[in-house]
């Protein structure tokens, strides 16, 4: 009863680490003809409201704080305030990069917190359970990813797209988001990074510089990534599904 009576009125567990969810929101959307992909309609709610709606229903996340452009500020306090989020939430000014989008969230996390879990805006299919799991995973290692094999081939080339070679695809997987870390080698790892003007298009390939180990885990196939028109198509079919109760 006290543990359902905590849940209800959600009191933390104080057993496991305080973790805070950084959602970076930043982007300018270059492949998307121009819309901001974080606030396409996705089957009745912008997609980034979807991607914080589940977060906000996650367990083990204490505290949300998401990173976008200047110019969006409002209109993302806006959309927190309409998807009457529970937990804690804030709203900080992104960067020119994604690693500076995600270090000024990071640097704004309560204080209590061990943990981040960083999470693209743009992927609204992740399922609450999926992230708590990641979290789970990350409490034990200093960083766990979720990650899908490749399904094409794939081909090194050089500057004029010429064949260099080809890497054996059983090796090969696709990262995805949550991606979660130790508070402060994610920290270590993202400033040094910057320092050394480094282009991070994940947060674990920040980690796997200072030469830590970073852990992959089998991820949902379902969880991609809203980047071209093509992802909208595919997420709406899968909310669709998803609605109608069919695996
Ligand atoms: O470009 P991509 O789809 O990989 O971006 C992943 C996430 O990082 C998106 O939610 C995007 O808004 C965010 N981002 C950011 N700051 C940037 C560039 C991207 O927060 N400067």
């Amino acid at each position: 009863m006290g543990k359902l009576w905590d849940k209800i009125c959600g009191v933390r567990d104080r057993n496991r680490p305080f973790c805070t969810a950084v959602i970076p929101a930043a982007g300018s959307s270059e492949r998307m003809n121009g819309d901001n992909k974080l606030f396409m309609d996705l089957c009745g709610a912008p997609v980034l409201m979807r991607t914080l709606c589940v977060v906000d229903q996650t367990e083990r996340v204490d505290e949300i704080v998401i990173a976008t452009r200047e110019d969006l500020l409002e209109q993302v306090a806006d959309l927190c305030s309409r998807a009457g989020l529970k937990k804690s939430v804030k709203v900080v000014k992104g960067g020119s990069s994604r690693l500076e989008s995600v270090l000024a969230a990071v640097l704004e996390a309560d204080p209590r917190s061990e943990l981040i879990a960083v999470h693209d805006g743009n992927r609204p299919l992740i399922l609450p359970s999926e992230f708590d799991d990641l979290v789970r995973q990350g409490s034990s290692t200093f960083a766990v990813a979720p990650a899908v094999p490749l399904t094409d081939t794939v081909k090194f080339t050089d500057e004029n797209r010429r064949v260099k070679s080809t890497p054996d695809r059983r090796s090969l997987f696709a990262v995805r988001t949550p991606q979660v870390f130790q508070i402060d080698i994610l920290k270590a790892a993202l400033q040094s990074a910057r320092e050394a003007g480094e282009l991070i298009t994940d947060d674990c390939s920040a980690v796997e510089r200072l030469g830590k180990e970073v852990y992959l885990t089998p991820g949902n196939p379902e969880n991609i990534k809203i980047t071209i028109p093509l992802d909208m198509i595919v997420a709406e079919a899968i909310l669709k599904r998803r609605e109608r109760g069919d695996r």
